[in-house]
């Protein structure tokens, strides 16, 4: 498809990051090309389209998707960041890391009851990082009505991990 020679043509292949042995997908390329971005954020939209009414973005390179999707579609944008971000009262969720864990926070008040939430992020690897996100929207009183990613990773559990969850994918690398 158009898209996927897009991403293949403009992300990077990085080895060694960020630790030996990781081969990391760098998409900063392909945020920065105006054409290839709206075909990237407008594929992952028009695939629920419809479906959510809001879009909530993993902290950092999930917020660029989720703010360019939340706009296309005059939706709301809500932010899922790393621990110590918010200043309000949040819910917290801590998910397993290759080596230790991580805390990702939403702010109790900033998703309405029964809002169906698109949850965008660059890379789906293990699932733990949206994993998390899902929980905290649903302790929210939100719905997830799906869950969108740029690249997935084949060979790891990141989709069935997901599996109570529309997951979809512009590419699986
Ligand atoms: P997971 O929690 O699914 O194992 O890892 C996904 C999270 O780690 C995402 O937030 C994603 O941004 C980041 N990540 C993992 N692997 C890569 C990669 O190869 N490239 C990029 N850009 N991010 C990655």
């Amino acid at each position: 498809s158009h898209v996927s020679a897009v991403l293949d043509e403009l992300c990077a292949t990085v080895e060694d990051y960020p630790s030996e042995g990781i081969v990391f997908k760098d998409l900063t390329p392909v945020f920065a090309d105006g054409p290839a971005f709206k075909t990237m954020v407008d594929a992952i939209a028009n695939a629920f389209e419809g479906s959510f009414d809001a879009v909530a973005g993993i902290e950092a390179r999930g917020f660029l998707l989720a703010a360019a999707a939340a706009y296309a579609t005059g939706t709301g944008v809500i932010t899922i960041r790393k621990a110590g971000k918010l200043p309000r009262e949040v819910f917290a969720e801590s998910y397993a890391l290759e080596y230790g864990e991580a805390t990702l926070e939403l702010h109790k008040e900033d998703v309405p009851a029964g809002t169906r939430v698109l949850i965008l992020d660059d890379v789906l690897a293990t699932g733990g990082t949206i994993g998390a996100a899902a929980a905290l929207l649903e302790r929210s009183g939100a719905v997830v009505a799906g869950v969108g990613v740029v690249l997935e990773i084949e060979g790891l559990p990141g989709r069935s991990n997901l599996a109570d969850y529309e997951v979809v994918s512009l590419q699986k690398v």
